[in-house]
C-alpha cells in the first residue's frame, strides 16, 4: 500500500506518517529526511542538497528523484510506504507513477492536511526534533512540548530547531514555493479519486494524531 501525505509545512505531515507507519507497519518515507540525514552525516548528496535546503528551495529532480527510488525499492518498503514531501510538483508525481508502474505498485491513497496560513508559521517556528537520526521524533514548544525542556521523551537525544525553521525568510520562500508547485498536486490527486482532505487545526481542535488514529480504523 502506497500512501502519501500532501499538505503544505507546518501541517503535521510527518506526525501522521509517524503514527501510521507505526500503526501499519510500512515505513515512513520523508525525503527531507534522508537530505537532513545526508547533511548532518557530511556526505555529497548532504553538502549539494543542502544549498538548495538552506534557503528554502527544493532540491533539483537530478538528485530527489533517484534517491527516493533507491529508498522505494529497499526491503522494508516491499509491501508499501508512506511518502512525506514527496512529490512536490506534477512533474515529481508524473515521475512517480511511472517509477510505481515499473515496481507494479500505485499510490492508494494521498492525504491532504489542510491548516491555516496563521498557524503554520507559528508551528514552524515552534517546531523541534530530534537529533537522534534514528528517531526523528518532532514535537512543537507549544502544542506538543516535550517532558523536559529540549529533549527528547522517546530517546532522551537533545532536540534542536530545523535551520529551515529559524529563518523567517526560508520560511517564506518554502510557503510560496507550495502555493505555486506543490498545491496543484491537490486537483492532481483529487482528478485520479484518491484523495482525502483532512483539516488540522487548534480553531477546530483537530490534530494530527486525531486524523491518524481516524485514518488506521480505516486502513487496518
Ligand atoms: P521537508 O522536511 O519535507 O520540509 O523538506 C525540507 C527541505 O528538503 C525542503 O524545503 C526542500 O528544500 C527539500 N526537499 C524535500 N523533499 C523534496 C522534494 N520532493 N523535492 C525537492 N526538494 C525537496
Amino acid at each position: 500500500m502506497i500512501l502519501m501525505m500532501l499538505g503544505a509545512q507546518g501541517t503535521g505531515k510527518g506526525t501522521v506518517a509517524g503514527i501510521l507507519s507505526t500503526e501499519l507497519g510500512i515505513p515512513q518515507v520523508s525525503t527531507g529526511d534522508i537530505f537532513r540525514k545526508n547533511i548532518s552525516e557530511g556526505t555529497a548528496l548532504g553538502i549539494e542538497a543542502n544549498k538548495y535546503i538552506s534557503k528554502g528551495d527544493l532540491v533539483p529532480d537530478e538528485i530527489t528523484v533517484p534517491m527516493l527510488e533507491s529508498r522505494l525499492k529497499e526491503e522494508d518498503a516491499k509491501n508499501g510506504a508512506i511518502l512525506d514531501g514527496f512529490p512536490r510538483t506534477i512533474e515529481q508525481a508524473q515521475k512517480l507513477d511511472e517509477m510505481l508502474n515499473k515496481m507494479g505498485k500505485r499510490v492508494d491513497l494521498v492525504v491532504n492536511l489542510v491548516t491555516p496560513k496563521e498557524e503554520i508559521i507559528d508551528r514552524m517556528l515552534t517546531r523541534r526534533v530530534c537529533t537522534n537520526q534514528e528517531c526523528k521524533t518532532t514535537y512543537n514548544t507549544k502544542l506538543h512540548p516535550p517532558k523536559v525542556e529540549g529533549i527528547c521523551d522517546k530517546c532522551g537525544a537533545p532536540l534542536k530547531q530545523r535551520e529551515d525553521d529559524s529563518d523567517p525568510e526560508a520560511i517564506k520562500r518554502r510557503l510560496d514555493i507550495y502555493e505555486e508547485k506543490t498545491s496543484p498536486l491537490v486537483n492532481f490527486y483529487e482528478e485520479k479519486g484518491i484523495l482525502q482532505t483532512e483539516t488540522v487545526s487548534t480553531a477546530v481542535n483537530r490534530m494530527g494524531a486525531d486524523v491518524a488514529r481516524d485514518l488506521v480504523e480505516k486502513l487496518k
